[in-house]
């Protein structure tokens, strides 16, 4: 079902970035189709939405944004069982997210001269919660603790109006929004929902930040959108790598590459293995799972697809160079040392170490986030976390002793690039 690529016996230096599977659709492909959409929320707002609602979502909207009230009906409603896991999921995030504050830095240059470089949380944010596929209720909690945590005044959220609930934002992750105090809520998804967000359409005041995973559109318009709105990365359609040898077991192997194929026909999948045996063992075991899965033809397709396979490669050293060139958005670590492995890998949205550590705890109750670098992007971008909903900014703070300490290396600089007015802009204070 899945594909093999083989790369052992690859002779000289290999940009292994050209050989790793990619799907066929991706944010290039969709540029046209997403640039149409921003543009007629941009000059045409409310009725360019509601014309995509019912276009892609089946819907008649009403209005945008949920009515007041809805929310804490939802977790009044909500399953008690449901509500435990989504607090003991909070709980581990808010203590991840804790730990990641940055205190300012004060760096002091001598009397009277000091830099600071403060944080400042973001004033308003835009969080995206998927909901075309699946109502990601999980992705509510991992937008909104970092922006709480990092101090962001203002929160709106948007996920994809519900056929099967009267138009309506999926009541479980209304229910979520109410949890975590969150009342300004959207019936807006895909690339509209940014849109509506970088701009400011109707109801939604424009933001200074748009958040959280989406589809190939979600994920265009982020890119397009970028400079208009600040985005956090590129967190497109689910990807997931393996990087294991023969101590493996295939059954775990295939189980995880599965529950991230679930996610999207277009989800990638890839098993980096020095092991023939290990290979065929997977594969085997695909066919069943694959078979037994609720949502077997998504799986599939995804499988099947061009941006997954089984990936033979000498050995692990071939296999680090490989998994660092696909830069995947989770990375699984089935080896002996996986630990020893993991510390080498550079880049991948996250790592999960060892047999006991599979992405579905990362997408859920890990205390990491799940809003992650996808397609190629983890080689320099980072996944959600309280760092995105923070800026910096330097704060100089100099006296006049201080500043002529440094008088005349400003004059020079400033001669040599032959700006003489920043120069003069110093002397003009000693001139008495
Ligand atoms: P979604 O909510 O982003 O998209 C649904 C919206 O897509 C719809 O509301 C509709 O507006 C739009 N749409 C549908 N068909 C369209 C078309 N032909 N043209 C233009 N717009 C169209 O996402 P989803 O479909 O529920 O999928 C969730 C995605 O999020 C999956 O790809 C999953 O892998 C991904 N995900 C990524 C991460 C990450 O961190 N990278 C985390 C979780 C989920």
């Amino acid at each position: 079902m899945i594909r093999r690529i083989d790369l052992r016996g690859t002779e000289g230096p290999v940009d292994y970035r050209d050989v790793v599977p990619r799907a066929d659709f991706d944010v290039e492909a969709a540029v046209p189709a997403v640039h149409a959409i921003c543009e007629a929320v941009r000059t045409r707002g409310v009725d360019a939405i509601k014309e995509y609602a019912r276009q892609f979502d089946g819907v008649e909207l009403d209005e945008l944004r949920v009515p007041a009230g809805a929310t804490t009906e939802a977790l009044e409603r909500l399953d008690p069982a449901i509500r435990a896991a989504l607090e003991e999921s909070v709980r581990r995030l808010r203590a991840t997210c804790e730990a990641e504050l940055e205190r300012d830095a004060v760096t002091d240059l001598g009397p009277g001269a000091r830099v600071t470089h403060r944080k400042v949380p973001i004033r308003r944010v835009g969080l995206y919660v998927p909901g075309g596929l699946a109502p990601l209720v999980s992705s509510v909690l991992m937008n909104v603790v970092p922006a709480q945590v990092a101090g962001v005044e203002s929160i709106a959220l948007a996920s994809p109006p519900q056929k099967d609930f009267g138009g309506q934002v999926h009541p479980t992750i209304l229910a979520a929004c109410a949890l975590l105090g969150v009342d300004e809520v959207y019936a807006v998804g895909g690339a509209q929902a940014i849109a509506m967000f970088a701009y400011g359409t109707g109801p939604c005041e424009r933001v200074d930040l748009v958040t959280g995973p989406g589809n190939i559109y979600t994920v265009t318009a982020k890119r397009l959108l970028k400079g208009q709105v600040g985005i956090d990365s590129e967190a497109g359609p689910t990807e997931i790598a393996i990087l294991a040898d023969d101590t493996a077991d295939a059954a775990y192997v295939a189980a995880d590459l599965v529950s991230q194929a679930e996610h999207d026909p277009l989800a990638g999948a890839v098993l980096v293995t020095p092991s023939e045996r290990l290979a065929a063992a997977v594969e085997a075991e695909l066919d069943g799972q694959v078979l037994a899965a609720k949502h077997s033809e998504r799986i599939r397709t995804a499988l099947t697809g061009p941006q997954s396979g089984v990936v033979l490669v000498e050995d692990l050293e071939q296999g680090l160079d490989v998994v660092n060139a696909y830069a995947a958005e989770h990375l699984e670590i089935h080896t002996e040392d996986a630990a020893g492995w993991a510390a080498r890998v550079r880049n991948a949205g996250a790592i999960f170490v060892g047999p006991h550590a599979p992405v579905s705890l990362g997408d859920y109750c890990a205390g990491s986030n799940h809003v992650l670098p996808t397609g190629g992007c983890a080689c320099h971008s980072s996944g959600l976390s309280v760092r995105a909903f923070t800026k910096s900014v330097h704060v100089v703070d100099y006296s006049r002793d201080a500043l002529a300490e440094v008088a005349d290396h400003v004059v020079t600089l400033a001669e040599a690039e032959d700006l003489p007015g920043h120069g003069a802009a110093v002397r003009v204070r000693f001139q008495d």
